[in-house]
């Protein structure tokens, strides 16, 4: 990586951001595009790449969303992904970037996959159907990196993160994943501004990586990977909501019930990573749960809170 010119796509998010913490001590120069080169606009990508002409790329912007945004805004979902991802491999391609690395997620895998999933069980069978826009999106994403190394030779690979959380998530309840909106509703709960409400029923399973280390993780495969196979990027921490919020709840420091709303989707049962091709090649996570949510907490209250009234 020294020396190199690394462009973070994406790194205004929960995840670039990680990434541009991470990267700062590899001795490379990191690059970032304004907000301005909207990444959905071919022309704009292309130009902005030929101007920088970035040595390694990491794909890490995407539309994305938890359980409810996923399941009402398709179109978005589908699109917005497609394209980026599209103009973004495209342009390393056409400007002879050296590597990229695209960045998916856990639920590209079938909704009744084995458990743990393996890399092997991609497209083995029919998808979750609360997220498959985003899903297809990305499995559109790896598909590409498979068939620009096989046609052109490109170094490009992918990573499969398990549910992410940590610093600069997104705390608003109507688009967050679980472990934010767990973290507010915790909060609010303890200061008396609302319930500790769980949607659905508690029972599914989740499995839950710090950003740090998935930060870590990818500057792992950067430097040791290549190769088609989209690397799944766990931590083996498996909780179910019900176990997760109390955990929360216990950190927070809110005394409160909990309360289920069953009239919320509960989506897949259960969603493990099978990570041990990358214990493979090397890497293993360092943050646990406890200490990851608390960090989280902490980061969520040196931001300022978000206040009630944004509360969907
Ligand atoms: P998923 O992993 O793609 O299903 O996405 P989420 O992180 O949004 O949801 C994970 C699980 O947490 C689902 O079973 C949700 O129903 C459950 N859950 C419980 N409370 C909440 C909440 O307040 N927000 C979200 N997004 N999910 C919640």
């Amino acid at each position: 990586m020294v020396g190199r010119k690394v462009y973070v796509a994406g790194h205004r998010g929960m995840v670039g951001s990680a990434l541009v913490r991470r990267l700062e001590g590899e001795g490379c120069h990191v690059l970032t595009a304004p907000r301005e080169t909207d990444l959905r606009e071919q022309a704009l990508v292309r130009q902005w790449f030929k101007e920088n002409a970035p040595d390694v790329v990491i794909l890490a912007a995407a539309k994305v969303g938890g359980i409810w945004a996923n399941d009402n805004a398709p179109a978005e979902f589908l699109y917005d992904n497609l394209a980026i991802e599209m103009n973004v491999i495209d342009a390393a391609r056409e400007n002879a970037a050296e590597k990229l690395l695209f960045l998916g997620s856990s639920c590209i895998y079938p909704r009744d996959a084995p458990q743990p999933m393996a890399e092997d069980a991609l497209l083995t069978g029919p998808l979750e159907s609360t997220n498959e826009w985003y899903a297809i999106a990305k499995i559109a994403g790896i598909k590409l990196c498979q068939a620009y190394r096989r046609q052109y030779g490109c170094d490009f690979i992918s990573a499969m993160p398990t549910n992410l959380y940590g610093p600069g998530d997104n705390f608003d309840l109507a688009t967050s994943h679980v472990l934010p909106a767990l973290i507010r509703k915790a909060h609010e709960a303890r200061i008396g501004q609302g319930d500790f409400t769980v949607w659905g029923t508690g029972s599914p399973l989740r499995e839950f990586l710090h950003v740090d280390d998935f930060a870590d993780a990818c500057v792992h495969l950067l430097k040791t990977y290549s190769g088609e196979v989209p690397v799944n990027v766990g931590s083996g921490q498996e909780v179910s909501i019900r176990e997760l919020a109390k955990l929360v709840a216990d950190i927070v420091g809110s005394a409160g019930e909990l309360v289920f709303d069953g009239t919320k989707p509960d989506g897949t049962p259960r969603k493990l990573l099978d990570s041990s091709y990358l214990a493979g090649l090397g890497w293993t996570p360092k943050i646990t749960l406890a200490q990851g949510i608390a960090s989280t907490y902490e980061a969520f209250l040196a931001n300022g809170a978000p206040t009630h009234t944004d509360r969907k």
